[in-house]
């Protein structure tokens, strides 16, 4: 739990009368997966465009309350973010990159016209939280505990503006490995009938919204015996995006040379945190890191010509997710037979131990909580 010196004038620490026995939370915390299990507590801060940020409260996880006529459920002003804490062989618990996230969060929050967080309180409130919950900071290689930070809007009001009032909210959820039995290449759809994100839209925000336009392209992949979607450029209908929650990557064999390629960041994308650490990891392994435009015709024909070698997604959450095989309405390709390569293998060990401490940190990526 957290000590007086620990907390500032910005928060009230009002922890939950009656606490989880560790017995109990130790059952919760047992094959968690994904998002399905809560810690303890919680942190709220309001904002009203009069008084700026208020203070804020870490009080026991539960619902909150909105009027019915708050601006988010009509119009839908709602961000968010996505990161996680790491038990460190120490014993002590660090986030990784959280300012790139609170970063993130801020381009958000400008493109929704909502107001910005200041960096440093979107990483106090984190630490506050994590300290408040560090049992539930799980201890295995591959296991976390993910922040899910967001904003919403809360004025109870029906013009179609920015809300004047909002509510920061930062919830935690131990998680699990992603691949309890092992990393497992997936198949991915090719959407066609969708697209995700267009020029001067909100491709490049973490918004809410753009994750309900994506529910039934994944509903279509789906019913493809798919995993997830590739998304392609709205304007060419042609060009690789990203996948579903996660950036793509491609890794060819040119030249006895191994290049490991992404698509370039063009305002229709999530900057993904892990996106932009593996180009810095996979030139520190020794191999060229670039960013391409990169066809799906591209991709089907460096697939057939053998200069393609593997494909993966990258995220929080997952970490690093082999591509098998992709398919779209014209055809079906494997990527490397199917099988997991060794430079998503490599990647993927390489940033897990860093994350989890086991390897040095010459960036300063880690932060101590
Ligand atoms: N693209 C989308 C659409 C996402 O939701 C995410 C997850 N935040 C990513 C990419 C990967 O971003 P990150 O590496 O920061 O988790």
């Amino acid at each position: 739990a957290i000590t007086a010196n620990q907390v500032s004038a910005r928060f009230d620490i009002q922890p939950a009368k009656e606490p989880l026995s560790s017995e109990e939370r130790a059952k919760r915390m047992q094959n968690p997966g994904f998002g399905k299990v809560f810690s303890e507590h919680m942190i709220v801060i309001p904002y009203n465009e009069e008084t700026g940020w208020g203070k804020g409260v870490l009080k026991p996880y539960g619902p909150i309350v909105l009027d019915p006529a708050a601006s988010v459920l009509h119009y839908g002003q709602a961000i968010f973010e996505g990161f996680k804490a790491y038990k460190q062989p120490d014993g002590s618990i660090k986030t990784f990159r959280p300012e790139a996230n609170a970063h993130r969060f801020n381009a958000s929050a400008r493109r929704l016209a909502m107001p910005e967080l200041p960096v440093d309180l979107f990483v106090e409130a984190a630490d506050l939280l994590i300290t408040q919950e560090q049992a539930w900071v799980p201890d295995a290689v591959g296991e976390s505990l993910y922040l899910r930070p967001l904003m919403i809007a809360t004025e109870a009001a029906l013009g179609v503006r920015a809300s004047k009032e909002y509510l920061f909210i930062l919830i935690a959820s131990p998680s699990g490995a992603y691949f309890p039995q092992g990393v497992k290449p997936v198949t991915v759809w090719i959407s066609e009938n969708y697209v995700r994100a267009a020029p001067g839209g909100t491709g490049s925000a973490k918004c809410a919204g753009n994750y309900a336009a994506s529910l039934v392209a994944q509903k279509e992949a789906k019913a493809e015996g798919c995993d997830q979607v590739v998304w392609l450029d709205a304007v060419h209908r042609r060009y690789i995006e990203e996948m579903g929650g996660m950036n793509i990557f491609f890794v060819y064999k040119e030249n006895g040379e191994t290049i490991v390629a992404t698509p370039v960041l063009t305002g229709t994308l999530l900057p993904g945190v892990t996106r932009l650490t593996l180009l810095d990891l996979a030139k520190k392994l020794g191999f060229r890191a670039e960013e391409r435009r990169i066809s799906v015709d591209d991709w089907a024909e460096a697939l057939r010509n053998g200069t393609m070698t593997e494909a993966f997604a990258c995220g929080t959450a997952a970490v690093i997710t082999p591509i098998g095989t992709v398919k779209s309405a014209h055809g079906e390709w494997k990527v490397n037979g199917g099988e997991t390569g060794p430079v998503a293998s490599k990647l993927r060990e390489a940033l897990l131990n860093l994350q989890h401490g086991v390897d040095p940190d010459p960036n300063g990526w880690m932060h101590k909580v």
